[in-house]
């Protein structure tokens, strides 16, 4: 039996009903695994789904944060296609960079001969020394890794410069703890073939994806709604951990049980009427990027090979480009192109707020880039939107494990229980699940990791079967 270290005890609960603060994926999956008859979700938006959900937009299907699937999770992979009725799409993928004006294909470094000269030649000395006689030094950051890994120059020309772009802070400012497999290591053989004029290598982590047919990415978990109490528009404002009660920006109120929370942790401490100073400043040192996603329509088909591409030059907005069409050709009306830019920004590189500015400037590079024609742009025939999302990519920087370290421990007061793995940036899915307490967190934002929506989807099952009452 656990003991709470806390002096007053709890009320008395009916410990089978469990409340879920948040309807993204995390909590409907929640909800879902658990069989939905004992929970209730709350959630701030006027419609469920979170980041992966999906929208309609002037007639174009449009995710609200351009999604794949490419899980490789058995169970997962089975559930998605389940809940479309296997009417999905897959395919193997092609993605490209642009830099300084030349399109190299991805992974660059499994594809040297398109770096221009003289930087592909030194790239190339680098990279295949550094592979041939590999470094036994432990890396001291993410900056550190790049240049054992691949050596000075191509680190600092490539990777380090999308991590400005895309991680909005230097690599020097990261930990390794999240790499994973995201960042391939080529041998000799693969460098060398690489050099070789019109090679290509399909070396990313991600190779062939799986996307719903129609009703865009949303589509693979919204079954996950079907049955649930979700309760749309309640805001939680204020949570007392001892008293167990949520207060809504409406101003009503919830007592609850057992809370599972999958809305952003720096919200949820800030919201708790217990949070101490030293709790809160824990909560300020975790570090997340903002998205802004610009959508531009416009009436052609698109040119430029690919689903999607990486944009390295420092002196663009766009970091990220994906074309709707090309994940499932429904998406979009016949003859029209959707590209879906992501232009971020954190505490390292502030938001300057003058969102519609940015969505022209950024239509501008799609024209000089060639995914708009020019003459629909000159012509007024290009449709724009954009949206904001506060938190996108949890930002591996050095303070994150002590942060999260003082945040659990503080909430392990008031009923939750501390995982094996709640310091590390991802899960391992093959271990048994440990015992869930009184407040759970759960999904990218809650558990401050790298999670996936396949993480998101079996961090809601494996909850369930914590309790043993997952279906
Ligand atoms: C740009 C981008 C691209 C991505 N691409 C992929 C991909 O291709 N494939 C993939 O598998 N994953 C991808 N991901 C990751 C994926 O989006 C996340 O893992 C997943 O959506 C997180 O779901 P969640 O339920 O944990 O969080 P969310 O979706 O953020 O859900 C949390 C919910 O809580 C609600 N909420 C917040 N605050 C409050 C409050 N105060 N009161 C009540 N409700 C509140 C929010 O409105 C939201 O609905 C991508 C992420 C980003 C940023």
């Amino acid at each position: 039996m656990r003991i709470y270290g806390l002096a007053a005890p709890f009320p008395k609960m009916n410990p089978g009903h469990i409340t879920i603060l948040g309807a993204g994926i995390a909590g409907l999956s929640t909800s879902f695994h658990l069989g939905h008859g004992n929970c209730s979700i709350f959630e701030r938006d006027p419609v469920h789904g979170g980041h992966a959900g999906s929208e309609n937009f002037f007639g174009f299907t449009v995710d609200r944060g351009p999604h794949v699937s490419f899980t490789k999770n058995a169970y997962v992979k089975e559930l998605f296609a389940k809940n479309v009725n296997r009417d999905f799409l897959e395919f193997p993928v092609r993605t490209r960079n642009l830099y300084q004006g030349t399109w190299i294909e991805h992974p660059a470094q499994a594809h040297l001969w398109q770096i221009p000269q003289p930087l592909r030649n030194i790239c190339a000395d680098e990279m295949i020394h550094a592979a041939g006689s590999p470094s036994a030094e432990t890396p001291r950051n993410y900056r550190h890794w790049l240049e054992l890994s691949y050596g000075k120059t191509f680190a600092s020309n490539f990777p380090a410069a999308y991590t400005r772009k895309y991680w909005t802070t230097d690599p020097v400012n990261l930990s390794v703890d999240w790499l994973g497999p995201r960042m391939p290591k080529l041998d000799v053989k693969e460098l060398q073939a690489g050099l070789v004029p019109e090679t290509y290598q399909n070396l990313h982590y991600i190779t062939s994806i799986r996307y719903p047919k129609s009703g865009g990415y949303q589509s693979f978990f919204d079954a996950f709604s079907h049955n649930a109490d979700i309760h749309l528009a309640k805001q939680i404002s204020s949570i007392d951990l001892v008293d167990r009660n949520l207060w809504f920006a409406d101003g009503s109120r919830h007592q609850f049980d057992r809370l599972v929370s999958t809305i952003p942790l720096p919200d949820f401490v800030n919201r708790c009427v217990q949070v101490t100073d030293e709790v809160r400043q824990a909560a300020a040192d975790l570090d997340c990027s903002q998205l802004l996603i610009v959508d531009i329509f416009a009436p052609h088909l698109q040119e430029l090979p690919g689903h999607w591409f990486y944009v390295y030059d420092e002196d663009k907005w766009a970091t990220r480009i994906h074309c709707i069409e090309r994940l499932a050709p429904g998406n979009t009306p016949d003859g029209w192109t959707g590209v879906q830019v992501e232009v971020y920004f954190s505490k390292h590189k502030p938001y300057p707020g003058n969102p519609s500015t940015i969505a022209k400037q950024v239509a501008g590079e799609m024209v000089e880039m060639g995914f708009i024609s020019g003459d629909d742009f000159a012509a007024g025939r290009c449709k724009f939107g954009w949206r904001w999302a506060p938190y996108a990519n949890v930002i591996f920087t050095h303070p994150r494990r002590g942060a999260l370290e003082k945040i659990w421990n503080w909430l392990e007061r008031y009923g939750l229980l501390r995982r094996s793995d709640d310091l590390d940036a991802t899960t391992d899915w093959t271990r048994e699940p440990e015992p869930e307490g009184l407040i759970t967190m759960a999904g990218r934002f809650a558990e401050w990791k790298y999670h996936w929506t396949d993480d998101c989807t079996l961090r809601g099952r494996q909850i369930a079967l914590a309790d043993k009452l997952a279906i």
